[in-house]
């Protein structure tokens, strides 16, 4: 059977290999631009988020590892997805 062969680039860290490629999708109703999730991303390392407007907002798309850490950061849910990123497109939700 043909597959369909998928390229996918990688991240090391915390002793483990992330998919990269995708990015969080803020949901702006939910998002009370508490900060969390830039804060932890930031401490973290990859430092994509950003509070902009009071909302976060995908600032460095580039450095995204994909690693989820800011959903679980968000006291809200706001950030339920990661969404595949295309530059020059970025997500609605963004
Ligand atoms: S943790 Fe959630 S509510 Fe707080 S700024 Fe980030 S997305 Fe918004």
């Amino acid at each position: 059977m043909a597959g369909k062969k998928i390229e996918t680039e990688t991240a090391e860290a915390f002793g483990r290999v992330f998919v990269k490629g995708n990015i969080p999708e803020i949901n702006p109703v939910r998002c009370m631009g508490c900060g969390h999730c830039a804060v932890l991303c930031k401490k973290l390392g990859p430092n994509v988020l950003e509070i902009k407007d009071g909302l976060a907002k995908v600032i460095r798309p580039e450095n995204c590892i994909g690693d989820g850490a800011c959903m679980l950061a968000c006291p809200t849910k706001a950030i339920f997805l990661m969404s595949k990123y295309s530059p020059g497109s970025p997500p609605s939700a963004v």
